[in-house]
């Protein structure tokens, strides 16, 4: 059985959670005109066999989302995060007014 360690609840059953999606596909700029960027964004994954970066919600929990890797070929997972602190670090940082 796959067990998730949640940042804020602890270990809980991967019965908790809810799949989210491949997290190391990059949601092109909403603005971007290429079909080309949002095909791949939409259909496109790699499907490997070893470390995946994933999204899971804890929806009976603390509902927060995060971000797993997890080995493909044993379910072992190497690391979890919440990933709004993930997404507050890759954010650029806002400059001050000129
Ligand atoms: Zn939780």
């Amino acid at each position: 059985m796959l067990r998730i360690e949640c940042p804020c609840c602890g270990l809980r059953d991967h019965d908790e959670f809810r799949y989210g999606g491949d997290a190391s596909v990059m949601r092109p700029a909403h603005d971007d005109p290429d079909p080309q960027a949002w095909y791949r964004y939409v259909y496109i994954r790699a499907n490997p066999a070893g470390l995946h970066r994933e999204f899971w919600q804890h929806v009976i929990g603390c509902r927060q989302w995060l971000v797993v890797e997890r080995d493909t070929r044993n379910h072992a997972i190497a690391s979890v995060e919440l990933a709004r602190q993930l997404s507050a670090r890759k954010s650029p940082a806002r400059k001050p007014p000129a």
